[in-house]
């Protein structure tokens, strides 16, 4: 083969194709390689990959550039992995090497630099010295106190951009300064020395003692490491050096990685449950018949048991497994799980790992050391080569689908790789998303329903008691705590049991409702909450562009008592501390949670018991298992009530379910207080009767009548920049041209240009247009033939395309 086919490491439009390269004669390139390829008109020197190789083209042989060599990684994508990229690229409208960015761990990626050099002989230097800029004259002290060299990171850190820029073309310019490219992949292998011996006899004086026990370790253990020569033998490098230089020992260097699993006690293998056999029963059976699976099961009924038995089937045959979670730092417990089971069999990766770390996790996957991977959502493209199963916790979280370019959605992701490589798929959750179980009970998508009712060993589910605020209102109760849920914190507190406080999603509570009577302004058109706008105060939809005045009285009872809606975590920090005196409270929320390591540090802690009271945002809703907690409060189940969005009954039915899934695991009965002022809303009497299949029946019958997904799929696109009238602009622009592109086709809605919930994030304003159409390819359609037009060139705003969005704020 003399020609590969190469999708080139730059991320735009224009030159999102594959390219021809020739393959130097000695250079063995396979399909899947990473390589160094010239580009463009300066040659500069960039990564590539190979998609194809070719013997022959339709070009002209003598006019394409050559392959520049290989860097010295290991970085490969597999033939299926490369089909996988191809399908993101087409489905969620991404270029190549974005879909390959996003299966390689984030910090492989080849790192281009440059190098700049003095030229000490120009005569220019001298010139320069007068009625010069200052930064000139610094640019070049710097270069000079550097020995006459710098990179451009060095030059960066010194100097502010915008001059540094203009500043070294100058110098450029002048021949002052020389400018080099430098191309070097940015990971580093990390290698460690292990000890050999090197001789049949050695002498070694009677007195030496170390000597003797180095001799003696090394001959019966050849190949141990320096440092646990250092560490178990307490045996020196002086020592190590001596031996070395007799020629006694020799050392070799090998690679290591740099995480391995801490070694935890092994947790034993359980003895399933009869209803956990029959679940798992039925899942093989399914599994055999190359159904995939949705497993719905009531928290606390021993799915993670179940996954650590499909996995280690898989094992068994010599096939491996990928385990995603919904975000990793929430989850220690699942990981625990797996690590003591499998011990370091296991990679973990999570956004919390080093990028050598990260890169190492990847590498022992890719040579098969690893056999399962854990992890976030991109953990879906671990490297493995021969997948026997790929399981989804807690499939119904929005984390699984990716916000940034590509815009995948891994639970997509999965089926496809599932199915591109033969391997199994079992998606698990206690509220499973309506789309999964519509699919599921309808066998869709090749998707097949196993379902588990019962806890483990019969335990109870806890007891949920939903309190109609305006009901305290009434009594005089202006507290964030309703009499019920002060009254269960006292018992709990008095029995020195655990307690949860929770709340919505911080910082976002954008509707108006009465405290009074519980109306809520809705979208005639849309079933939604309507958006309020403190600029102008009115209120709108932001599906449809609806909008009218901001209410000064209820339009149902006629109070006053109608009103922006919105309580802090910290609000309820202090609230709490002032009503019950020496209770140690610890509090989870975006703002005690920067740090690294703090979401494991906080749950530690509270796992330690150092306190009896932990109050967050919903972050503390999910997986955990504290087996003291006998007291869950939601403060305000309303914020999740009246998102502005569809799914607004999904998500509170789940954050009920799974918060009250926190209650009562261990040997104590759980109680569930949830607060609100819609007591009557079908999500909350659901989840308040354990019933999710009653909530999806209920659930299933408004999306058909509204023609919402899974009846129909959305295109989300927002229009945003820095300028609110260039914004508006684009949006009216972007309305007329997909009104265009969709002809009369009836079946097809355009809804909006209207203001996007969040209207302004980082200073940048912010619009959007929906799409709503019966099949996805309708909607792919006209957003590939949008993404073509020349309207996504604009200067000023900037486009995002979402095809399914989970999210439309
Ligand atoms: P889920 O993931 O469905 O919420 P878990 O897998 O966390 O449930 O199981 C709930 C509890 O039951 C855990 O403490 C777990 O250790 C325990 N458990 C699970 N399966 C068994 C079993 N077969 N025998 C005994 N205990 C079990
Ligand atoms: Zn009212
Ligand atoms: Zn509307």
């Amino acid at each position: 083969m003399k020609i590969a086919q190469i999708i080139v490491d730059n991320k735009c439009k224009e030159t999102d194709r594959v390219y021809s390269y020739l393959i130097p004669q000695g250079l063995k390139i396979k399909v899947g390689h990473r390589v160094i390829v010239p580009f463009g008109r300066g040659n500069k020197k960039i990564a590539g990959y190979v998609v194809g190789l070719k013997s022959n083209t339709d070009l002209e042989m003598s006019k394409l550039k050559a392959i520049a060599g290989l860097p010295s990684d290991d970085i490969f994508l597999s033939a299926d992995m490369l089909k996988l990229i191809k399908w993101m690229r087409e489905k969620y409208l991404c270029y190549y090497i974005e879909a390959i960015h996003g299966a390689l761990p984030a910090n492989i990626r080849i790192k281009n630099t440059y190098i700049y050099e003095l030229n000490q002989n120009s005569k220019n230097i001298d010139l320069l010295k007068e009625g010069n800029p200052q930064t000139l004259m610094d640019i070049l002290d710097f270069m000079e106190e550097n020995g006459g060299r710098a990179i451009k990171e060095e030059l960066r850190d010194n100097f502010n951009d915008n001059l540094l820029e203009n500043a070294v073309k100058k110098l450029i310019k002048l021949g002052v300064l020389k400018k080099h490219q430098k191309v070097k992949s940015q990971e580093n292998i990390m290698y460690e020395k292990f000890v050999y011996p090197d001789t049949e006899t050695a002498e070694i004086p009677a007195n030496a003692k170390k000597q003797r026990l180095l001799m003696d370790t090394v001959s019966s253990k050849p190949g141990i490491s320096i440092k646990a020569l250092q560490k178990d033998y307490a045996i020196g490098k002086a020592t190590i050096d001596n031996l070395l230089s007799k020629g006694f020992i020799r050392i070799e260097e090998k690679e290591t990685y740099r995480l391995v699993q801490e070694r935890i006690q092994a947790e034993s293998k359980k003895i399933l449950t009869k209803e956990q056999c029959r679940a798992l029963g039925e899942i093989e059976e399914c599994f055999k018949k190359g159904s995939h699976i949705l497993l719905h099961g009531v928290t606390g009924s021993g799915k993670t048991e179940i996954y650590l038995q499909l996995i280690e089937a898989e094992l068994k045959k010599g096939k491996q497994g990928i385990v995603l979670v919904p975000e990793i730092s929430l989850t220690p417990q699942m990981i625990r799980r797996f690590v003591s089971r499998f011990g370091d069999t296991v990679a973990v990766l999570h956004s919390g790992l080093s990028n050598g770390e990260k890169y190492d996790e990847w590498r022992r996957i890719a040579e098969g050391k690893a056999k399962v991977a854990i992890g976030a959502r991109s953990a879906i493209f671990a490297p493995f080569e021969k997948l026997g199963i790929i399981i989804i916790d807690e499939e119904h979280e929005n984390t699984y689908k990716s916000e940034n370019r590509p815009k995948y959605d891994a639970r997509e992701v999965a089926m496809k790789r599932c199915d591109i490589e033969g391997a199994h798929l079992l998606l698990g959750s206690a509220t499973p998303s309506i789309e999964s179980y519509f699919k599921a009970t309808n066998k869709l998508n090749n998707m097949a329903l196993v379902s588990i009712n019962t806890r483990v060993n019969n335990k109870v589910m806890p007891n949920i008691k939903i309190v109609d605020m305006r009901e305290e209102l009434k009594s005089g109760n202006k507290s964030i705590f309703s009499h019920s849920l002060a009254e269960e914190i006292k018992i709990a507190l008095g029995q020195k049991d655990q307690i949860i406080l929770f709340l919505n999603r911080r910082g976002y509570s954008t509707f108006v409702s009465c405290r009074s009577c519980g109306f809520v302004a809705k979208c005639p058109n849309c079933n939604i909450s309507l958006t309020y706008h403190a600029k102008g105060n009115y209120l709108t939809c932001h599906y449809c562009g609806y909008s009218r005045p901001n209410p000064k009285e209820c339009p149902s009872c006629k109070s006053s008592y109608i009103k922006y809606f919105g309580i802090g975590t910290q609000r309820v920090e202090r609230e709490f501390q002032n009503t019950f005196d020496n209770v140690d409270v610890l509090r989870m929320d975006a703002d005690t949670t920067t740090r690294k390591n703090s979401h494991k540090l906080i749950l530690d802690k509270f796992r330690n018991k150092e306190a009896s009271v932990l109050i967050g945002t919903q972050m503390i809703g999910k997986g955990h298992d504290f087996s003291d907690v006998t007291l869950v409060g939601i403060i305000t189940s309303d914020t999740y009530l009246n998102l502005p969005d569809f799914r607004a009954g999904e998500k509170t039915f789940q954050m009920v379910t799974q918060s009250a899934g926190r209650a009562g695991r261990g040997d104590k009965p759980g109680t569930v207080i949830i607060q609100t002022y819609s007591p009557e809303h079908y999500s909350l009497l659901y989840a308040k009767n354990h019933d999710y299949v009653g909530f999806y029946k209920d659930e299933i019958k408004m999306r058909k009548e509204m023609n919402y997904p899974p009846f129909s799929h959305l295109g989300h696109i927002v229009i945003s920049g820095i300028g609110e009238d260039a914004v508006v602009k684009a949006a009216k622009e972007a309305g007329k041209l997909l009104n265009k592109l969709r002809g009369d086709d009836c079946n097809i809605e355009i809804w909006g240009p209207s203001p996007a919930p969040l209207s302004r994030i980082n200073n940048r304003h912010r619009w959007q247009l929906v799409l709503k159409a019966v099949k996805e390819e309708e909607v792919l359609k006209i957003f590939r033939d949008f993404n073509n037009s020349a309207f996504l060139n604009l200067e000023e705003v900037s486009v995002s395309m979402d095809i399914n969005p989970l999210n439309m704020l």
